[in-house]
């Protein structure tokens, strides 16, 4: 299962692997694939994925 994510950095909008449901919530230190950026995936218990950007 894969979510979409919108980069808080660049704007691009790249698909992200979901945590499976035993992982969840939880949130995931990940690099932007379009700009290579550093983010926050917060992921919820339903597997929907928010992007936040990490300091500036
Ligand atoms: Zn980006």
């Amino acid at each position: 299962m894969v979510d979409e994510v919108e980069c808080p950095t660049c704007g691009e909008r790249f698909a992200v692997a979901v945590p499976a449901p035993e992982e969840r919530p939880t949130e995931l230190d990940y690099d932007c694939e379009v700009c290579c950026r550093p983010m926050v995936l917060r992921v919820d218990e339903e597997g929907r994925i928010e992007a936040v950007g990490i300091g500036s």
